[in-house]
């Protein structure tokens, strides 16, 4: 064995030095619009991000800058073709030019928010696991990041499905000669100009994009499931059905599904506008990737230099692992936005409430059932 030069530690004692956990009564995990509603109802509940407080937060996110997923979504994704946005809670949505790019208006409008509501989110800190800190089922939830440990009574998680896109996998992927993409990194259809571009998926991004890049390139367009549109407007009534079937889903422990499993198929200006041009035309599914295109169910052969993934996002929720939360279905059992297996873990901005209007409104209830346990008597 060398001996060490005087005054050093040996380098294992580094990893027994202990950095204490702070304490805190609520972590929210994640600041979109999910987690920025529930730190807006602590922070009007009373809480403080101060840990010293006697009812204390933190609001931790692992973006470099306020906006959520909002701040990555792709440059011709404008207020006038975004899905509907529902500002949040107590302060409204400033008036934006609808050419306006989505990804300049909301960061800006979650930063004022942050600000004027002194939410005091702590960024970039990323949570790596939420594990339990022992047996007690009224203990705490260690949250272990890249920036410090806070051990919490309660853990909301609010981390979105931004960085879980989710890609399909098909024989031969590998051999593509081509490019593939995700949405996730769509920046322009200017990029694709002239070429033949696969685009896959039945969602509103898929429709949205494929009316766009027809502009400048040739497209075929394929889904697993054939297309039905449904006559009527994606209205209150829909919307409510649709969400009832998630939280039934999320509820029996089943993961949350594609958004377009539950809320079918319904007109959008674009969808009209690509049907008006002749490029609304849905493809089967290829049932293999060649180096020069896709083979389809009947053996033709759709040459491509594109194939664009349109296939949606998974919930990201990977740094909850260590409560051992899944069911053998896949999914986490989730009732009221409430882990059903570990009652100190709200997850909002999860399944049902996987929608603006969806997450405001998850934030709000997570924070009313935290209050309930609390001060039973004061609950409201
Ligand atoms: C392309 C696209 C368009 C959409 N358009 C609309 C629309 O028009 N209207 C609508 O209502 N809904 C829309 N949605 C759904 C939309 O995702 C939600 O409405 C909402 O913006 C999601 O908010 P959120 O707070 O749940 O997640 P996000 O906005 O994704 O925020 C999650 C936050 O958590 C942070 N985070 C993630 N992991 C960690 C971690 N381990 N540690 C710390 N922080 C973490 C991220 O940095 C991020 O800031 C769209 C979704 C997509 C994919």
């Amino acid at each position: 064995m060398h001996p060490r030069p005087a005054g050093t530690a040996h380098p294992a004692a580094a990893l027994h030095r202990t950095v204490e956990p702070t304490l805190v009564d609520v972590a929210v995990v994640g600041a979109g619009q999910a987690g920025l509603s529930a730190a807006y109802h602590l922070r009007r509940r009373g809480f403080e991000p101060d840990p010293g407080a006697a009812a204390s937060l933190v609001t931790l996110d692992a973006d470099d800058a306020p906006g959520g997923a909002w701040r990555h979504r792709w440059p011709s994704l404008k207020m006038a073709t975004v899905n509907g946005i529902h500002e949040l809670p107590g302060f409204a949505v400033p008036p934006a030019d609808p050419a306006t790019p989505a990804r300049d208006v909301l960061p800006a409008y979650f930063a004022a928010y942050e600000e004027r509501f002194d939410l005091r989110v702590r960024r970039p800190v990323r949570v790596a696991a939420v594990r339990r800190v022992d047996d007690d089922p009224r203990g705490r939830l260690r949250v272990q990041t890249d920036a410090g440990t806070w051990d919490a009574r309660y853990v909301i998680n609010a981390t979105g499905t931004w960085r879980r896109p989710f890609w399909p996998v098909y024989p031969g992927a590998e051999s593509f000669g081509g490019r593939q993409l995700h949405v996730h990194d769509y920046v322009s259809a200017d990029e694709f100009a002239g070429r033949r571009v696969v685009v896959v998926g039945a969602g509103i991004s898929a429709v949205q994009l494929l009316e766009e890049i027809s502009h400048v390139a040739d497209t075929f367009w394929t889904t697993r499931r054939e297309i039905t549109w449904e006559a009527a407007e994606f209205d209150t009534a829909a919307r409510v059905a649709a969400i009832a079937g998630v939280e039934e889903r999320v509820r029996r422990g089943l993961p949350p599904g594609s958004v377009i499993s539950v809320t079918g198929q319904h007109w959008t200006p674009w969808a009209r506008a690509a049907q008006r041009r002749g490029v609304l035309v849905r493809h089967p599914m290829f049932r293999a990737i060649e180096p020069g295109g896709v083979r389809m169910p009947d053996g033709a052969f759709e040459p491509a230099d594109v194939i664009l993934w349109a296939t949606g996002f998974r919930a990201d929720i990977g740094h909850l692992a260590p409560l051992g939360l899944r069911t053998a279905a896949g999914g986490i059992r989730v009732a009221d936005g409430r882990s059903t297996d570990e009652p100190r873990l709200f997850l909002i901005g999860y399944g049902p409430s996987q929608s603006t209007v969806g997450a405001n409104r998850a934030g709000r209830d997570a924070v009313r059932q935290i209050m309930a346990a609390r001060e039973p008597a004061a609950a409201g």
